[in-house]
């Protein structure tokens, strides 16, 4: 169903009225995490200011470490949902269970699948049943069949919905905290008719990565980024190093929008 054999035009995903794939570049920014009712309002603020649709901010977290953050849960769901009526952003935020998939549709524009998670199917069935529009990122270490399978999942259920995500996988360098695979936008292109958008900031992990790797995505044909930012990155309660500070984030979308224009 995800295959460009069984439809061979390029699908447009509509969330609430923002169009992924249409042409027109999105862009999703905001911390990796909801820290706090102020964090969040100072993050949605600067991402709209620079231009962005959507505000992300994971209320669940699937750290690698059980004793680091491991989010807001429902509390972040309410300032997410606050900082949309304050600004008209989009929400698009982490679901990481199948028991929290109603609670996280309830509030959020967009649910995001994440890395770890590409590959639990119950999870990705009961997302699809939801009908909501969902972001599905690549797998740590998978293939880009295993990630379409995934997202087959998902249409299976009748949702036809989805964005897929490059973040980066792994690979045996370790300067960059994952491998950002720019290979794959041109590969789901030609495979897939589903929209696809490219985060630099996990595939990188770095800060001062994430413009040239932008604009390369957007070059290379991403239908649009997802760009980790906080207010104070040094004060991140996860993944500071490679989320944009504000003038950063801003120099990021004026350099971004002026590529998109001439593309
Ligand atoms: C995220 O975007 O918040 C995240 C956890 O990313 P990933 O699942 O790609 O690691
Ligand atoms: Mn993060």
């Amino acid at each position: 169903l995800v295959s460009r054999d069984f439809k061979p035009t390029p699908s447009v995903v509509d969330v609430d009225g923002v169009k992924i794939g249409n042409g027109s570049l999105i862009v999703m920014g905001g911390p990796c995490a909801v820290e706090s009712r102020d964090q969040l309002m100072e993050a949605a603020q600067i991402v709209k200011a620079g231009g962005a649709q959507f505000l992300r901010g994971g209320a669940y977290k699937p750290r690698t470490s059980p004793y680091a953050f491991q989010g807001l849960e429902e509390e972040g769901l309410s300032y997410l949902a606050e900082a949309r009526a304050a600004t008209g952003l989009k929400i698009v935020t982490e679901v990481t269970e199948v028991a929290a998939v109603e609670l996280v549709a309830s509030y959020a524009d967009m649910l995001q699948i994440g890395a770890r998670n590409m590959q639990n199917f119950h999870l990705l069935k009961a997302v699809g049943r939801t009908g909501k529009p969902v972001l599905l990122k690549r797998g740590l270490s998978a293939t880009i069949d295993e990630w379409l399978h995934a997202a087959e999942y998902i249409v299976n259920e009748g949702n036809y919905n989805v964005v897929l995500c490059e973040r980066g996988i792994r690979t045996y360098e370790e300067y960059t905290r994952n491998t950002l695979d720019l290979s794959a936008v041109g590969a789901l292109k030609h495979l897939s008719h589903l929209p696809v958008i490219v985060d630099p900031s996990h595939g990188t992990g770095k800060w001062h990565l994430v413009r040239p790797m932008s604009m390369a995505a957007v070059a290379a044909g991403a239908d649009g980024l997802m760009i980790e930012v906080h207010p104070n990155p040094a004060e991140a309660l996860s993944d500071g190093p490679q989320s944009l500070n504000p003038g950063n984030y801003m120099a990021l979308m004026h350099d971004v929008q002026r590529l998109a224009e001439f593309l």
